[in-house]
């Protein structure tokens, strides 16, 4: 485990900067604006945030808030930003 807070989506891999899960591995309860997952709520073992994640981008990885999607948004770098233990 790393001591830093984890400010990307597990599910999405957007990060806005913001702790989802503060340096102890607490969650937050932020709810992403991209795909709509709170922190700490389904996404707290490997397997939900797979199932998640690929229900997400079978949906067509909208973003809950579209006006806050960046205009050259690319979704493989987004998914970039996962963690590699929740890929
Ligand atoms: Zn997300």
């Amino acid at each position: 485990m790393d001591d830093k807070a984890e400010t990307a989506c597990r599910i999405c891999g957007l990060d806005d900067g913001e702790a989802l899960y503060d340096e102890y591995g607490a969650p937050q309860y932020v709810i992403c604006e991209c795909c709509y997952c709170e922190s700490g709520i389904g996404d707290d073992h490997l397997s939900q945030v797979r199932e998640r994640r690929e229900l997400w981008i079978a949906g067509g990885a909208h973003w809950h808030d579209p006006t806050r999607r960046p205009a050259d948004w690319d979704l493989s770098r987004q998914l970039a930003n996962i963690p590699s233990r929740w890929r």
